[in-house]
């Protein structure tokens, strides 16, 4: 019986022609020529298309807000990097004429 109806299944595409598959996101029959294998599922051409813009587009979001991440981020180690390498070198030329400052590392 199954035989039967996937012999009158066609194309959406191409009235014309036998459907080879079917689409896994929509679950319409197409040609093989009107499917694509995406990451290992048959999808026709219009779902393939709508589901790698979504793909493509979501990095893209996601890159602007690690630019913006990143250099917030990058301000804020510089930033601490100066602090810290001024605090150090304020806290040498006192402790070490005393030589205190092995000591404070544990040495
Ligand atoms: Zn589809
Ligand atoms: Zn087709």
């Amino acid at each position: 019986m199954s035989t039967i109806a996937q012999q009158h299944a066609q194309c959406l595409n191409h009235p014309r022609r036998e459907a080879a598959a079917r689409c896994t996101s929509c679950g319409q029959s197409y040609c093989r020529e009107c499917v694509t294998n995406l990451e290992g599922r048959m999808v026709c051409s219009s779902c393939y298309r709508s589901k790698t813009e979504v793909k493509v587009k979501a990095p893209r979001d996601w890159f602007v807000i690690f630019a913006v991440f990143q250099s917030t981020f990058g301000f804020a180690v510089l930033w601490f990097t100066v602090w810290f390498i001024g605090r150090v070198l304020l806290s040498i030329p006192s402790s070490y004429h005393e030589g205190t400052i092995w000591e404070r590392f544990g040495f």
